[in-house]
């Protein structure tokens, strides 16, 4: 018999939207991905080790190369550090990294906190390994995480706890005082966390993204979850990671080895160089990030969206209700046919489906696609409201 967990699941709004988005040939700020692809020197250094080789299989835990870039980037950045053998893990991609986190750090019988709105993969990996998923539920529009709303799911039965900062779909960027509010909590059992932290570099206005794993009490308490895709403009290279200490990675990496085993070489070693020697691109591109929300989001002002904070990540949220009494899925589902713009209802990244009135963007679009958007919002909203 199928797994009931997956049997019963839709395909992923992602590529139900993007497929919709090329039916209507609309533009697509709906998956986030972006739509131009990061550096030359990058992908010529994995095209070189493509070429030159090997093209068997990689260590199990990834090349050394990339383990010590991940190490230096994170005593770089963070002063954190992590020996290159024991405590940093090459995934396929940060979606592989979080599936062996969980699989690895919670069982059966166990329970598996998350945050809503959360990202779509993590609860039905919690489920498949037989944990009980139970959620704390941001409110909008501040979204912020409270002790009060952590100590009401967080217990002796807790195994894991997923959090994403800066958190995709809202752009939240938790502050220190929600980060040691939850470690507070975290201290009073014995859950780990799993820290997704892919948009590491994507906060805007100055901003910064205290690891989780940082915090007083917490080095031996968590595991961090990286993403090449989103620092280098490479998502279709699915190359992540885990970092953390080596008891835990010890075992995620067990999960890791029957999911994957590896992860290709030559993509690991462009990885390295890019961590090496083309940081700037990330850099940059969180600047030129912060542009493309203002843009976006004053342009969906004038068209009456009630467009909320967003401090970091590729999205941004905004609110429907001053358009359309439909439901966030209903709206989107007609607004990618009727004004050729293709969104995300938020409701998605919610158990229970609400809230139900606000959308996602996604603006790591070239500028004349997101002009180009606008323009065919602005087209329709003003038409309805001639
Ligand atoms: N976590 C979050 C919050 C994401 O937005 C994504 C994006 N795709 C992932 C994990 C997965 O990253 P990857 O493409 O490296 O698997
Ligand atoms: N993380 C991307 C997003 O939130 C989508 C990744 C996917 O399609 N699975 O849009």
């Amino acid at each position: 018999m199928p797994n009931p967990v997956f049997a019963s699941l839709p395909t992923t709004i992602f590529t139900h939207m993007s497929a919709l988005a090329v039916e209507h040939d609309a533009i697509n700020l709906g998956q986030g991905f972006p739509d131009e692809d990061g550096p030359l020197a990058v992908r010529e250094a994995a095209s070189r080790a493509l070429i030159d080789g090997p093209n068997q299989y990689p260590p199990m835990k990834g090349r050394v190369e990339l383990r010590r870039a991940l190490s230096a980037h994170a005593r770089r950045f963070y002063n954190l550090d992590f020996d290159a053998e024991t405590e940093v893990l090459v995934t396929s991609g940060a979606t592989e990294a979080l599936t062996a986190s969980i699989m690895g750090l919670a069982g059966a019988g166990s329970e598996v906190v998350l945050i809503e709105p959360s990202y779509d993969s993590y609860r039905p990996i919690a489920e498949a390994v037989g944990a009980t998923v139970k959620s704390v539920i941001l409110k909008p529009p501040h979204w912020r995480l409270t002790e009060a709303g952590l100590r009401a799911v967080i217990g002796p039965k807790t195994g894991a706890i997923v959090i994403n900062t800066p958190l995709n779909p809202i752009g939240r960027v938790f502050d220190r005082e929600e980060l040691e509010a939850l470690a507070r909590v975290v201290k009073e059992t014995s859950a780990v966390v799993i820290s997704d932290e892919v948009y590491e570099h994507l906060a805007f206005d100055g901003k910064r993204v205290p690891p989780f794993i940082s915090l007083p009490g917490m080095r031996e308490r968590c595991v961090r979850v990286g993403s090449a895709g989103k620092m280098f403009s490479l998502t279709g290279w699915k190359v992540g990671w885990v970092t953390g200490p080596r008891a835990l990675v010890e075992v995620v990496s067990k999960a890791h080895q029957f999911i994957t085993f590896t992860t290709p070489t030559a993509l690991q070693l462009g990885v390295a160089y890019g961590l090496e020697h083309q940081i700037d691109f990330t850099l940059d591109l969180t600047r030129e990030l912060q542009g493309k929300r203002d843009k976006l989001a004053a342009g969906l002002r004038r068209f009456g969206f009630d467009v909320l904070p967003c401090e970091g990540t590729y999205f941004l949220t905004a609110g429907i209700s001053g358009l359309t009494n439909e439901p966030d899925t209903q709206f989107c589902e007609r607004l990618v046919r009727e004004a050729r713009v293709a969104l995300i209802p938020l409701s998605v990244f919610f158990k229970d489906g609400k809230p139900d009135t606000m959308v996602r963007f996604a603006f790591c679009k070239k500028h004349d696609v997101i002009d180009e958007a606008l323009r065919r919002l602005e087209q329709h909203f003003g038409k309805k409201h001639a």
